[in-house]
């Protein structure tokens, strides 16, 4: 199998998680097979390469994705976090999730517009990527791009994201 349609196959899925009527996609499995998870997040990063200065990625997932992207572009990375965890943050923005609300923030450390790339997981409602690009024009930086492995397709997440990258569609 190519490596992509074997990572795809590696996402799990688990009903009624967090909450009943949910069916959660769990990319642990791919991320544990080094074929699967390079294949993939080469796939991520390959239409924006030279396109950024900085990876932007969401709490907690979009993490692991963006310290991949920055070693292996040689750029630098803004952690975009969830409220609370950050001594001094520079923007913050709230916003409604498949499941519940949220807060994210990050700091004040990037110069006046760094093209960042926005990377996370999966998207659902696109409320977390429309939240996350509003964080970055805060900071008065600029979007590049967003980049998500896994859209769920069928919840309007994309019209909410605006222009989006995915990997992988369900
Ligand atoms: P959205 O804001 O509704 O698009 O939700 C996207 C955010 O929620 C991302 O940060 C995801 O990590 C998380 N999320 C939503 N649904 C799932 C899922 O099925 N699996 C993993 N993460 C999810």
């Amino acid at each position: 199998i190519p490596d992509l349609a074997y990572a795809e196959s590696l996402i799990a899925e688990t009903p009624d998680y967090p909450e009943p009527g949910v069916l959660f996609r769990d990319i642990s499995p791919l991320l544990a097979d080094p074929r699967a998870m390079r294949a993939t997040f080469e796939a991520l990063v390959e239409p924006f390469r030279g396109e950024f200065d900085v990876v932007g990625g969401i709490e907690a997932r979009g993490f692991l994705l963006a310290g991949y992207v920055a070693a292996v572009e040689g750029v630098g990375m803004l952690p975009i976090r969830k409220a609370g965890k950050l001594p001094r943050p520079a923007a913050a923005v709230s916003y409604a999730l498949e499941y519940g609300t949220a807060t994210i923030e990050a700091p004040g450390v990037l110069w006046p517009g760094a093209r960042v790339l926005l990377v996370d997981d999966v998207l659902a409602t696109g409320g977390t990527i429309a939240a996350a690009r509003e964080i970055i024009t805060q900071l008065g930086a600029t979007v590049a791009g967003a980049a998500v492995i896994l859209e769920l397709d069928g919840l309007g997440g994309r019209a909410v994201a605006g222009d989006l990258h995915t990997v992988f569609t369900a």
